[in-house]
């Protein structure tokens, strides 16, 4: 695959170069409250509005034009696969035929000069829990005479209906959540701020193209259905969970808040980084979970405080998000245009690729040490978890996936 050249001075190589031009919302110092649709490119943001304005529009797309001048990528969301290809190639020219430049050019802005916003009005919230890694740690930690996973867990791809309206954007704090624990010598549970707050590094998926009450998306059509990919932090209150979510699963260790990059990498820019799944030849999955099941070889950084804690690898996932989004609306469920679902946290077998402090530290009882010295089996107040990702790209080069970070800040 070859990719056209843009005109901005921009090394070939960038994470954020001309083959990526991921999504986002910005505002700028002159006017804080009007939130713009941006596509990145390099460390620059396009004004996708006053860009497309500047040119008459994108051509024969005024859906796309339209789309642009919103507040929140819903608009775009809801035009579906054509207009998600149109918008990309309008996008695309823009900043590679050399005739646009000097229309377009005044509308880039210095990333350094805008604030990000959260990039979509998230509709319902779904995570999974993809990786049989992680599964299978959960399972020897939480359920130490069980088998490690569950009987369901290779047939189907489990998940929870999660909090839509506690989606932040990358860089917003997390309040340490409280509520009631009780461990297994406690007589009776007590209530305070939780003493095991973990992370879980996921991928996140973007929903478009609305379907009505009654329809399904099999895993053929789920790629006109998935827009994009988004870092996911699932923070997690491990004491809370554990007590709470027998037997209807994850409540309020989870609600608290859940992070998304600011930047949302569109599928089309991640067609390099397709790979088959790692097998689910035994047992073989039910019908309606076959077809074209992708996984995708994105690769995680962890971050705390600094310190690189974990490297999780997304091709290692069992469950593809095309299977996940036909399990999901197999009962009829209908989607919506911003609908984000979770992968559940990516580990791989090695403990330097677990996603999470519950399994990086099993439980608290193999802290990890920091580059300062100090340990961590959870978090504590002032800590700083990011995440970066890449996949390959086109060319040889790296499509960059942005950064999803939070800081903790101590219980209300
Ligand atoms: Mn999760």
């Amino acid at each position: 695959m070859t990719t056209r050249s843009t005109w901005l001075d921009l090394p070939a190589d960038h994470p954020f170069g001309i083959a990526n031009l991921p999504y986002g919302v910005f505002s700028t110092a002159d006017g804080p409250g009007r939130h713009r649709l941006g596509v990145r490119i390099g460390d620059r943001v396009l004004d996708l509005g006053a860009a497309a304005e500047a040119c008459g529009g994108t051509g024969d797309s005024p859906a796309v034009t339209e789309a642009f001048r919103s507040p929140t990528l819903n608009s775009l969301l809801a035009l579906g696969r054509p207009g998600w290809t149109n918008a990309r190639a309008w996008v695309t020219t823009a900043l590679s035929d050399e005739s646009l430049r000097s229309g377009i050019e005044p509308h880039l802005h210095d990333l350094d000069d805008v604030v990000l916003h959260l990039p979509v009005e998230i509709g319902d919230y779904v995570d999974f829990y993809a990786s049989e890694d992680h599964a299978s740690n959960v399972g020897q930690i939480f359920r130490p005479d069980n088998a490690a996973l569950p009987p369901n867990w290779k047939h189907l791809p489990i998940g929870y209906h999660g909090r839509s309206g506690t989606v932040v954007v990358s860089g917003t704090d997390v309040v340490r959540p409280t509520g009631q624990r009780k461990g297994p010598k406690d007589p009776a549970p007590v209530f305070g701020p939780s003493i095991r707050l973990d992370i879980e590094a996921e991928l996140g998926y973007v929903v478009g193209g609305s379907t009505a009450i009654g329809s399904r998306v099999s895993v053929d059509e789920a790629a006109d259905h998935l827009f994009g990919v988004v870092l996911l932090n699932d923070w997690s209150a491990r004491d809370l969970q554990a007590w709470e979510y027998v037997p209807l699963g994850p409540f309020l260790g989870k609600s608290f808040s859940t992070s998304i990059s600011a930047w949302v990498t569109p599928l089309d820019a991640l067609q390099t980084a397709r790979v088959p799944l790692p097998g689910q030849s035994d047992p073989r999955v039910l019908p309606y979970l076959t077809g074209d099941a992708f996984g995708l070889d994105v690769h995680v950084e962890v971050r705390l405080n600094g310190s690189l804690v974990s490297r999780p690898e997304h091709a290692g996932m069992y469950w593809s998000p095309a299977q996940m989004l036909a399990h999901l609306t197999v009962n009829g469920a209908s989607i919506r245009d911003g609908d984000l679902f979770g992968s559940g946290t990516i580990s791989g077998p090695s403990r330097e690729t677990r996603g999470s402090l519950l399994e990086l530290t099993w439980n608290g009882a193999e802290p990890l040490t920091l580059d300062d010295g100090t340990t961590r089996g959870f978090l504590e107040d002032g800590d700083t978890v990011t995440m970066t990702a890449w996949a390959p790209g086109p060319d040889g080069a790296r499509v960059g996936l942005g950064e999803c970070t939070g800081t903790i800040r101590p219980a209300r």
